[in-house]
């Protein structure tokens, strides 16, 4: 498999895949002294497709990295979030808590994942661009202990080169298809939500809002012309360069679910848009693209011989509200201190405990929180639930500051308020699935 190979490198840790999760992982070893390599598929800059929302718990994983944030540096920050649905318009500043910042921030992915690519590169990881780690090296007892990396040019072309790189661990943050989980056996499980989303650039006087938009009513309609409410919600967000992010996401749990075409409900919603916004075909720029959203922890287990999975990889996306930038940066962070503790052990056998331990720390984490949002995804799913959580949910301000702390995760951690205590209440009831 491996003889037509060069041999790259023996390190420490591989990381495949440099979007925030692998460049976070890699970032925290570097900075621990330790031998990383970074292998992405693409050249920086490229694009991924989403929302390039950042709420306050991925700017808390930002300012731990040492990122600098200010505004000079490229980020726009805005300060809560809006709600529009159901006739109503609610505007909900981001919650005042020591845990985390009072600030969200929106940075197109095209520059936020060279800025974390390259932290990680200064820190001392070895990035190399343009490497499909497309394949595992297996020891005797199937566990892996390398990668081999297709080396491609700048256009994405294989040149026909191969590498291979070796290490005691390794780690697949290469996103929603992880191909390196799947080679290594681990499939996606069906029993957890997924949803899909869409998303366009816009030229906009509205690129500079301070707060991020959500609008909860988005229509689709049935062949026979029935209307119907999809469970999801639609988006706008400003970068501040003269530019909106105008998307949409959609869950699986309705019927509506691989019937539609979200691009044309992108179309007709943009369509429905005040003309003074500028947001319409003549003001997108490029096109609509879509992709998939792995929620709930939807690639198990998140270790398993010697290939740990971070971020979208493990499917770590918040089923509440499709969050998987922060999800991923602090599934690195505990990534990373899970490598560094399992390296310091002198035996095999120890090294291996510790490295396991990274399931259930991450389940620990987030395990009661996703069955929670696992179960909300479900329940709005059904568009009579839609429809009644936006007409009696909008309207009350104090349950709408509840929700804004539940479903974008930002309760007090320590101590609190009585509906931080309750986030928790319900978090630690839920099942760790
Ligand atoms: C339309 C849409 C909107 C979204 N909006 C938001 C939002 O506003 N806020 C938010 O927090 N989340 C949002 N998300 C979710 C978010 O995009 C992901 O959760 C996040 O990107 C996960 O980061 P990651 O590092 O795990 O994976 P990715 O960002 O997918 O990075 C994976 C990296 O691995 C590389 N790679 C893949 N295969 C290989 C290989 N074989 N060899 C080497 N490299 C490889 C890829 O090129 C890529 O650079 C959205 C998602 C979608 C689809």
């Amino acid at each position: 498999m491996t003889s037509d190979a060069t041999d790259g490198s023996t390190a420490d840790a591989i990381v495949v895949g440099a979007g925030p999760g692998g460049s976070a992982t890699a970032a925290w070893l570097a900075k621990a002294g330790k031998d990383v390599v970074l292998l992405e598929k693409a050249q920086f800059p490229r694009d991924k497709i989403c929302g390039d929302g950042l709420t306050p718990r991925a700017v808390r994983q930002l300012v731990h990295l040492g990122v600098p944030l200010d505004e000079t540096d490229g980020w726009a920050h805005n300060k809560g979030l809006r709600i529009i649905g159901g006739g109503m318009r609610l505007q909900l500043d981001w919650p005042d808590v020591t845990s985390f910042p009072a600030t969200g921030m929106v940075r197109a992915r095209a520059d936020l994942d060279e800025v974390l690519a390259r932290h990680a590169q200064s820190a001392g990881a070895t990035l190399l661009e343009g490497r499909n780690a497309h394949e595992p090296i297996l020891d005797e007892h199937g566990r892996i202990e390398g990668v081999v990396a297709k080396v491609v040019d700048e256009r994405g072309r294989a040149t026909g080169e191969k590498e291979t790189y070796r290490a005691p661990v390794v780690v697949a943050a290469d996103g929603v298809s992880s191909r390196l989980s799947v080679k290594m056996g681990r499939e996606k499980r069906e029993d957890r939500p997924m949803a899909v989303a869409v998303r366009a650039y816009y030229e906009t006087p509205r690129h500079d809002d301070e707060y991020l938009e959500s609008h909860l009513e988005l229509w689709s309609s049935t062949p026979s012309g029935e209307r119907i409410l999809m469970p999801g919600y639609g988006w706008l967000f400003g970068l501040g360069d003269g530019r909106s992010n105008v998307g949409l996401g959609v869950l699986n749990t309705s019927e509506a679910f691989g019937r539609t075409d979200y691009k044309d409900v992108m179309r007709r919603w943009v369509e429905t848009m005040p003309p003074e916004w500028g947001i319409n075909a003549d003001t997108m720029q490029g096109s609509i693209t879509a992709a998939a959203l792995p929620m709930a922890f939807n690639r198990q287990p998140l270790y398993d011989r010697g290939l740990m999975l971070v971020g979208d990889a493990g499917g770590m996306v918040n089923p509440f509200n499709g969050e998987g930038i922060d999800y991923a940066l602090e599934a690195g962070h505990a990534a990373a201190d899970t490598i560094l503790q399992g390296l310091a052990r002198r035996d095999a056998d120890g090294r291996e405990r510790v490295l396991a331990s990274y399931a259930e720390t991450m389940k620990q984490m987030h395990g009661g929180y996703f069955t929670l949002g696992a179960q909300f995804a479900k329940l709005i799913g059904r568009p009579e639930i839609m429809r009644l959580a936006t007409k009696y949910g909008l309207p009350r301000k104090t349950l709408m500051h509840f929700m804004l702390k539940l479903m974008a995760n930002l309760p007090e951690e320590k101590g609190g308020g009585l509906d931080d205590r309750l986030v928790h209440l319900m978090t630690r009831m839920a099942p760790n699935a």
